[in-house]
């Protein structure tokens, strides 16, 4: 279900595309003269895969990241002639699949390995080789690459286009498993000399040039979020998340609001009802802090008031008289870091925008979207 304009919301999204690229470039600047890729799996972090894939590209971007076929399928429609990897590798039986849309998996066992070479088409579409130096998830083990570059045979039959791996820990920058990683990874491509090679996500950027060999592949801070606490990652916001209030009532002293009675008034209370809630990944758990959980509204914060529910939040605008049915209240954006509700929430950035429902109607400003 996609929200379209004309369907009475009662949240919705706002996305910058021209912030978007301008972090995406930010990020890139730094990594010069490394090739910026993108990547765009879970829909573009949530923020809409076909506008996100659009704007890149015309920002310059060739080469993009998904993590399974479905993704990499509707930006193939979106992106003709983008490069296209796919993260999750060769899912068993989908090299077909893959071929027909030109997209490269990032082959991540010898068991793909052979899968691909015995069920890919004689025509040979490209591949990536994916080396595990310490995540244990995804990858060849680097004694595997390294027999694997003595076949030559088979490498040639492979002909990867790239080959990657993916750092732990890079938003603790002085983490020595970072430079381990590093170190791995660069005995590895030294055994495949003529391929490209690509390490770093959005915080690996900021480790220094060493981490950066031929290509980068920001995720997180091009959407505007940071990889970790205390990362210097100056992105600039790119979604605001609102919701509507849907009504405005009277509260009395002693009054409980909302479910389980969390909350107990111990005045006389403006209370505004917004048509928001954990169904639309604002988090159940943010209303328990740490932290005074927040919105704005009217140019001030209102504090969050008793449980988040399914579809709906409550907020005390006691203090703010011109609160009136109708506003809008930033959940996050530019006056309420998404950052700071992934801390109430007591997750990161990353799982608060993947995890924008799809009630929220979608608004993509800043440069056109198609
Ligand atoms: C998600 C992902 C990235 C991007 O990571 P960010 O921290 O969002 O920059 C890069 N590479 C791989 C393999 C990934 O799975």
């Amino acid at each position: 279900m996609m929200i379209d304009q004309d369907t009475p919301a009662s949240g919705r999204l706002t996305i910058d595309l021209n912030a978007l690229v301008g972090n995406w470039q930010a990020v890139g600047a730094s990594a010069t003269p490394a090739e910026t890729a993108a990547v765009v799996k879970a829909n573009a972090y949530g923020l809409g895969i076909e506008p996100v894939g659009r704007a890149l590209w015309a920002a310059g971007c060739r080469t993009f990241f998904v993590a399974v076929p479905a993704e990499g399928a509707k930006l193939r429609d979106t992106l003709p002639e983008a490069d296209i990897y796919v993260l999750a590798g060769l899912l068993p039986g989908s090299a077909a699949f893959l071929e027909s849309r030109r997209l490269r998996p990032v082959l991540g066992s010898m068991a793909e390995i052979a899968e691909w070479l015995e069920t890919r088409s004689s025509t040979g579409s490209s591949c990536a080789l994916h080396v595990d130096t310490g995540m244990n998830r995804l990858g060849l083990t680097v004694d595997e690459a390294l027999t694997l570059s003595q076949q030559t045979d088979v490498v040639e039959a492979l002909s990867p286009s790239l080959i990657i791996s993916h750092l732990v820990i890079s938003e603790e920058q002085d983490n020595a498993l970072n430079a381990t990683q590093r170190d791995r990874f660069a005995r590895v491509r030294s055994a495949f000399p003529h391929i490209k090679a690509s390490l770093a996500n959005s915080a690996g950027v900021f480790l220094g040039s060493n981490y950066h060999f031929d290509m980068v592949r920001p995720g997180i801070a091009t959407y505007g979020a940071t990889p970790g606490p205390g990362v210097p990652v100056p992105m600039k916001p790119v979604v605001t998340a609102e919701a509507q209030v849907i009504l405005v009532r009277e509260g009395r002293p002693g009054e409980t609001v909302g479910y389980g009675a969390l909350a107990s008034l111990s005045r006389s209370s403006r209370i505004a009802i917004l048509g928001v809630g954990y169904a639309d990944g604002y988090h159940r758990r943010a209303d328990l802090g740490p932290g005074q959980p927040r919105v704005f509204i009217r140019g001030q914060s209102a504090p969050l008031l008793g449980r988040i529910s399914m579809d709906l939040t409550a907020i005390d605008v006691t203090d703010i008289p011109a609160v009136q049915r109708g506003d809008w209240a930033e959940l996050f954006g530019p006056n309420i870091p998404v950052d700071e509700v992934a801390g109430y929430s007591r997750t990161v950035g990353y799982e608060l925008l993947t995890g924008l429902g799809r009630r929220y109607s979608r608004h993509y400003i800043g440069l056109p979207a198609d």
